[in-house]
């Protein structure tokens, strides 16, 4: 049998390791080279332009007429001078990944095309473009006769320059609507949910005082997991290219269970790899900062230094196909799938937030004196209420069917949310609520707020919960449910808006007690009081996989959704619509668009993964089985014809057993493709998309436990697909 699996065992066992060098690099010299920023901005454009343009991006205001031109003709002398041969509007469609469309610069400088080139960009051409968008996902909003979209410039994250072997594209951060001027994309929420937390956050400021800060808006820094393996397993396996994951394959005889690889030294084709990612990264002012191996084998992790939310989401995008692409580079491939193996740990993006206001201060900073205190708990307050009074519209942001396999499975934060504060303050927030708390050791310490200082907050890392979703961490909250291939708009959408409405609500109380003529302190006091006594259910310090918690949960009314298309399913209520709503975020048209597009989303991507699943199975993995079949019955044989008691031989026995195996794969293999026909027949997406989780998914891991059984008993020199231990060490 001609088996590509142990040949490339073989080949690889014999090749050089290999890895790039480049000694030659200094981050100093290239950071930000790629960039038009707000540097190379104010070196090509006129002062007033500049200016307007400066105040647009850090607070809002508006260009004028004719800035625009400027602007493009700026942008294109820069891009073409750095070797820059066409441009794009780059935007963020539903389909989860980004979409472009390459324009060349150039263009024949007559109707007669007298043989010389134009270079144009205007104004026009940068503020907006119009691709025949018919194939995006719309959820109806758009149908094909009416299919312009179109992408519109932000202005807010600044244009980049991408290489390739034959020059450079220009890229323009767009958002993505239709022509009716509903948002198709996952930025243009995004954008609406910081101008809604910008807007009531001012509101708190301004009632302690602060009259400078002009805007406030999110902070944030995505970290992000992913596995890399050699790309020669890669291409021997169809699951791994198509789904992102192994829809096949027994656990490696090794998994993590030794630690050994959690923070380990990085090894040398690896760390190759991960300079050549950086450098790329450093080159489009992405502030790649730290590197690390993860808690499964094969797996790792990458964190740039926060940054303002569309920008983190903007960087965080191209991270993920810097690593995609530069792993081809490198022979690798990367997986960004939350569950690429099953057995060992998957992958998640902590997705830290604070809020901070444009004079630079960190509204979750604890602060120095009393007043800063007493902010800080109030912002506090309004981060229970928003995750209390929202935790389905937060589990929404962290949908998908690869995170399914992860949220709840003892190696992500359980599906409950809930908010890790640590003892100390939760204890500071138990005695404002007037709630008892047996070890307060540090009571005196707490007194009426706005009078004596809090302790400082340290982030101490021996208080940290590794099981929370939702942790408070010293300065920030790190939203740890997110899916590593998801894009991590929808998480800051979801608390921008619940934080606008807990902001909102708390806005609404202090503003009624001061009218009432109570003193900020006062006002501040009775506030938190009542606000914290409601949400300490939200509150939860201790393990998150325990089934205790579970329990408790429940006990506390905190919605326990376990998978994908439960949380779908309430996307239309009216807790959730209201609060997008009202805070303009998404209007109810968008809403049930989306709602219609992520079930789709969902279906389709099962829906291949068992299409796979069959045809995997019924084309390389039953052929092998059945071979082996063929030897082991010879065995049998020839032990009936040397012994004349082959019946109660062992090689009789195996052949049972791999038989009973492979029949056992048969039969589950052509129900899940029966049930796939009729699932995939039935109207509406719920009910199909309902199916597929309660039927189809069940079937699936059927037809994977026959086949993961086998390739423990098949002889390995004929097992077709690279196998765990291969691909994972
Ligand atoms: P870990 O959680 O692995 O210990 P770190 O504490 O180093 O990681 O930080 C994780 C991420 O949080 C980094 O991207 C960091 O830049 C970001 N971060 C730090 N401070 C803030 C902040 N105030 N707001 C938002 N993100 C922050
Ligand atoms: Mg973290």
């Amino acid at each position: 049998m001609n088996n590509s699996r142990t040949a490339l065992k073989t080949a690889m066992a014999m090749s050089e390791p290999f890895c790039f060098t480049d000694q030659s690099y200094s981050p100093n010299k290239i950071y930000g080279k790629n960039v038009f920023s707000l540097r190379i901005m104010q070196e090509r454009l006129p002062k007033n332009v500049f200016t307007r343009l400066e105040k647009v991006i850090k607070t809002n205001g508006t260009l004028q007429e004719g800035d625009a031109d400027v602007i493009a003709s700026a942008m294109k002398d820069w891009a073409i001078e750095n070797g820059a041969t066409h441009y794009t509007h780059w935007f963020q469609p539903m389909t989860g990944v980004t979409a472009e469309k390459h324009d060349s610069f150039f263009s024949p400088s007559s109707a007669h095309n007298d043989g010389n080139l134009l270079n144009e960009f205007s104004g026009k051409m940068l503020i907006k473009g119009e691709p025949d968008a018919s194939s995006f996902p719309s959820g109806g909003i758009r149908s094909t006769f009416e299919a312009r979209g179109y992408t519109a410039w932000d202005p807010t994250s600044p244009v980049f320059l991408l290489e390739n072997t034959h020059g450079k594209t220009l890229y323009v951060p767009s958002v993505f609507i239709s022509y009716t001027g509903e948002s198709l994309d996952r930025k243009t929420p995004l954008l609406r949910s910081n101008e809604a937390v910008s807007k009531q956050a001012l509101r708190i400021l301004r009632l302690f005082g602060n009259t400078k800060a002009g805007n406030v808006y999110p902070m944030v820094g995505i970290e992000q997991e992913y596995f890399l393996i050699d790309r020669r397993h890669a291409a021997l396996r169809d699951d791994l290219k198509l789904c992102g994951r192994t829809l096949y394959g027994a656990m490696s005889d090794k998994g993590q269970e030794l630690e050994d690889h959690y923070f380990g030294s990085i090894n040398e084709r690896i760390l190759s790899f991960m300079a050549d990612v950086e450098k790329q990264m450093f080159s489009l002012g992405i502030p790649a900062k730290t590197r690390h191996n993860e808690v499964a084998p094969a797996q790792f992790e990458l964190a740039p230094v926060f940054e303002p939310v569309n920008l983190a989401i903007d960087h965080n995008m191209l991270t993920m196909q810097i690593l995609r692409n530069t792993a081809e580079k490198h022979g690798f491939y990367c997986l960004l799938h939350e569950k690429p193996f099953a057995g060992v740990n998957g992958s998640g993006k902590h997705n830290n937030w604070s809020l901070c206001d444009s004079e630079g201060n960190n509204l979750l900073d604890p602060g120095q004196t009393p007043m800063d205190n007493a902010q800080f708990l109030v912002f506090l307050c309004a981060v229970l209420r928003a995750v209390r009074k929202n935790a389905v519209l937060l589990r929404l942001a962290t949908i998908g069917a690869g995170n399914d396999h992860r949220l709840g499975a003892n190696e992500a934060p359980p599906a409950i949310l809930s908010v890790f504060l640590g003892t100390q303050l939760t204890a500071v927030i138990e005695d404002i609520a007037d709630i008892s708390h047996e070890s307060k050791e540090w009571k005196q310490d707490i007194m009426q707020i706005g009078i004596t200082s809090l302790p400082h907050f340290s982030k101490d890392v021996s208080d940290r919960n590794r099981t929370s979703p939702f942790a408070f961490t010293g300065n920030k909250f790190e939203f740890r449910a997110v899916g590593s291939s998801a894009s991590s708009a929808p998480a800051n959408i979801a608390l921008n808006t619940a934080m606008a409405s807990a902001l909102d609500e708390i806005a609404i109380e202090l503003e009624t007690e001061l009218t009432k003529g109570a003193s900020l302190t006062k006002a501040v006091n009775s506030t938190l009081k009542k606000f914290f006594k409601e949400d300490l259910a939200i509150v939860f310090n201790g393990n998150g996989y325990s089934q205790e918690w579970q329990e408790e949960a429940k006990k506390r009314g905190l919605p326990d959704l376990k998978d994908s298309v439960s949380v779908l399913k309430q996307y239309n209520t009216d807790d959730i619509m209201n609060v997008l709503t009202h805070y303009q975020v998404l209007n109810e048209r968008e809403l049930l668009a989306r709602q219609d597009i992520l079930l789709e989303n969902y279906i389709r991507d099962i829906h291949v993964e068992i299409k796979l699943t069959h045809s995997m199975g019924k084309e390389i993995i039953l052929p092998a089985c059945m071979a082996y079949l063929n030897t082991l019955a010879e065995s049998a044989k020839n032990a009936q014809i040397l012994l004349q008691d082959a019946a109660n031989g062992f090689e009789l026995q195996y052949y049972r057993t791999v038989r009973e195996n492979t029949e056992a794969l048969y039969h589950a293999l052509d129900a899940l493709d029966k049930e796939h026909k009729r699932v995939d027949s039935l109207h509406g997406a719920l009910p199909r998309a309902e199916e597929t989780r309660d039927t189809l998914i069940p079937l699936m891991n059927k037809c994977r436990y026959f086949a993961d059984t086998l390739e423990k008993l098949v002889d390995d020199s004929i097992w077709p697909l690279p196998k765990y231990n291969e691909m994972l060490w």
